[in-house]
């Protein structure tokens, strides 16, 4: 069994979390794992370069959680967390004083910056880190190349999507979310070949926008998964017309979906009228809202969507596999 999630970062990693566990009980290898074997292909336009460090959220993000390494508490960066060196760093006035990194974060993006300056890509980098621990699922980043999202606001004003996302929590609206360098950006080796070989395609319930939308705009990306031979099943991050956490509505609305599971998965598309869907999970809450997905062409089914720990998580990973037959 070969699966291939699309992925952002705290969403994405919850959810894979749940493909794992549910992989393990469905297709158990006998020693704990699983002879299934997942693949994430995760966003990397939230990256940035900050105080000599290559950082990318949504990678760690991932890794941190299946390693269990993760604070459950916060719900996102590393347990057990300091930032000396932030404070540090504060002091010299260097990075951004609005964005703290932890000191074992820190560790990992000295690592990763390491291995690119000894001239690794960024998916070679990511093989490494991610060696240390068993995650069970294989991380690639979307590319190898720097493609950085940049938001324009109402005033015109271009800032990193961090700036926007973290120092103004999103609160600025957004006139247009832009793909830095997009064009001559490729997908890192093997992303197109695990869609293009894989039983079943997964669109996490990430942010449509700045974490999916990312990884689909990637050139080649969204056509592997228009092409694949395997189903193409989307999760809803939005349950109720909430996007549960974070501010991902505000997102939506700049290029203008409503922040309802059908508007979401309308603005995938159906994979008969030129989107990546063929099949959309919505929540128990949003089951009236069954009628509108499948007049798009997608087919729908109803569950319960909530991520609340990993048996959920599993149940929701469980579903998603069933839509696809
Ligand atoms: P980020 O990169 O850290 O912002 O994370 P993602 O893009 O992977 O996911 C963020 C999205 O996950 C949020 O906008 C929520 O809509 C969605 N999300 C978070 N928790 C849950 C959950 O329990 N269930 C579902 N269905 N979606 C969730
Ligand atoms: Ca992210």
């Amino acid at each position: 069994m070969k699966i291939a999630v699309l992925s952002g970062g705290v969403g994405g990693a919850r959810f894979l979390r749940g493909v794992r566990a549910h992989a393990r009980e469905a297709y158990p290898d006998g020693a704990g794992g699983s002879t299934a074997a997942i693949t994430a292909i995760v966003n990397t336009g939230d990256d940035m370069w900050l105080s000599a460090l290559r950082i990318a959220p949504d990678l760690d993000s991932i890794t941190y959680t299946l390693a269990g390494e993760s604070d459950e508490e916060r719900g996102w960066g590393r347990v057990g967390e300091s930032e000396r060196v932030s404070g540090e760093l504060r002091a010299y006035g260097v990075g951004w004083p609005w964005f703290t990194l932890g000191d074992l974060d820190i560790g990992t993006h000295l690592a990763r910056t390491s291995m690119l300056c000894d001239g690794l890509t960024l998916a070679e980098a990511t093989d490494r880190i991610t060696a240390r621990w068993p995650l069970g699922v294989h991380l690639i980043p979307a590319t190898n190349d720097e493609v950085e999202t940049h938001v324009v606001v109402e005033d015109g004003t271009i800032m990193h999507f961090q700036e926007w996302w973290t120092r103004h929590r999103a609160s600025l609206p957004a006139r247009e979310f832009v793909q830095r360098n997009v064009a001559a950006a490729v997908p890192a080796p093997g992303v197109c070949e695990a869609i293009a070989s894989a039983d079943v395609v997964l669109l996490a319930p990430s942010n449509p926008v700045v974490s999916i939308g990312t990884v689909l705009g990637i050139p080649g990306i969204r056509d592997a998964v228009r092409s694949t031979s395997a189903a193409v099943v989307g999760v809803s991050p939005i349950i109720g017309g909430s996007v549960v956490r974070g501010m991902a509505d505000a997102c939506l609305t700049a290029i203008g979906v409503a922040t309802t599971a059908d508007a979401v998965a309308v603005h995938y598309g159906s994979r008969g009228s030129g989107g990546v869907l063929d099949a959309w999970l919505l929540g128990e809450e949003d089951a009236a809202l069954r009628d509108t997905v499948e007049a798009a062409g997608i087919r729908a089914s109803v569950v319960p969507l909530w991520m609340r720990d990993v048996a959920t998580s599993g149940a929701l990973a469980a579903a998603a596999l069933a839509a696809a037959s």
